[in-house]
């Protein structure tokens, strides 16, 4: 059976990257090598590096005054490299937390700063929503506001732009949302994101930065996450996960063959409203998120009676449907159904759990 892997992370890389890869792990251009066995200072691989930049300059339309920065320490490394890099001499930021991982950002802040926690959450006809941006009430102190677009395990989503006015830094965590729909980067003073949903392996992790906000780190930061260090060294302070930022720049390449940010937007909601379509279409299945904060890459929903929920997993996986069981702290299942993921994925899916509730509705 074709197996679909809705896993939540590390997640399915396209099916064409993957042939490539393993093509040139053999003899990668010649060499007689594979890519991961260079220095990362010779011409070969500086050439896979500045490529991989390009192409997601190009895809992202990021700005010239912004940096690139292809670093180590995953999404939880930025938790750090926030604060230690855009406190300055301030003692406070705004950080809205909208779900798990916004949470685990304001923890690892509490290290460095006293947060001004700014909680969105609200009920509105029994779901789960998010206030608007402009009910947020930011501080006049706050050196920057961090937030989360896409809450990878509760499935909830800010797609909202910021519009705080130009004195107002915003850092955001787009792990598991970036590249699937177009951002205007030039709202945003810091971008993040761990490569391991919609780009590439784990272990590399993206920065994109405003440069009028290097040279701020506090003493205390560690060179490796030091933006202005690691941009005054193109991302090769200490050795960079030369592997990972190969198949990143492969997976870049992929995604502006198949027409870009634009096109994969475009297939990114045909799959989401297939999935949420069949949801909502039953009572034997439920997602209890309002319909403006639905993420479009993590799609959690329970089965009205969770005694079924063993048995919908053993019968999906046997059906090729991988990874479907929700994150521990919210139960029931989540299809992550990220850029890689073609419609067809969410098809079967979905015929799935059409026949799965005829079976035992
Ligand atoms: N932020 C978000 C939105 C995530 O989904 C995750 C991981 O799933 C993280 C941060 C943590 O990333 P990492 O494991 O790379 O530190």
């Amino acid at each position: 059976t074709q197996v679909y892997n809705f896993s939540s992370g590390p997640a399915m890389l396209p099916a064409d990257v993957l042939k490539l890869a393993q093509q040139e792990l053999r003899d990668w251009h010649g060499l007689g090598t594979s890519v991961m066995e260079i220095s990362h200072r010779g011409k070969a691989f500086i050439q896979v590096a500045e490529d991989a930049e390009r192409d997601l300059r190009d895809l992202m339309h990021i700005p010239a005054n912004y940096r690139v920065l292809f670093c180590h320490g995953g999404g939880r490394g930025q938790f750090a490299a926030l604060p230690l890099n855009l406190l300055g001499d301030k003692t406070t930021a705004d950080y809205v937390d909208g779900g798990y991982w916004a949470a685990s950002a304001i923890k690892e802040a509490k290290k460095y700063l006293t947060p001004n926690v700014i909680d969105p959450k609200i009920i509105v006809d029994g779901k789960r929503a998010l206030k608007p941006m402009r009910d947020w009430q930011l501080s006049d102190e706050a050196a920057f506001v961090h937030y989360c677009p896409n809450e990878t395990i509760d499935g909830i989503a800010i797609d909202e732009m910021p519009d705080f006015g130009s004195d107002t830094v915003v850092a955001a965590d787009f792990s598991s949302t970036i590249l699937s729909s177009p951002v205007d980067v030039s709202r945003f003073g810091v971008i993040y994101a761990g490569a391991q949903k919609n780009i590439g392996p784990a272990g590399l992790t993206l920065v994109i930065v405003r440069d009028d906000l290097l040279g701020k780190a506090s003493v205390a930061c560690p060179s490796i996450l030091d933006y202005t260090v690691l941009n005054d060294n193109d991302s090769m302070f200490n050795t960079p996960p030369t592997f990972a930022w190969y198949l990143a720049g492969l997976v870049f390449k992929w995604l502006k063959q198949n027409g870009g940010v634009a096109a994969i937007d475009k297939i990114n909601q045909q799959k989401a409203d297939l999935l949420y379509g069949t949801i909502d279409r039953s009572d034997f299945y439920r997602n209890d998120v309002a319909t403006a904060n639905r993420s479009r890459m993590n799609v959690p929903f329970q089965l009205a009676d969770s005694r079924l929920d063993d048995l919908f997993l053993e019968a999906s996986f046997a059906a090729g449907l991988h990874a479907l069981k929700g994150h521990r702290a919210v139960g029931g299942m989540r299809a992550s159904i990220y850029n890689a993921m073609p419609l067809a994925g969410v098809q079967a899916l979905t015929d799935f759990m059409v026949d799965f509730e005829r079976r035992h509705g």
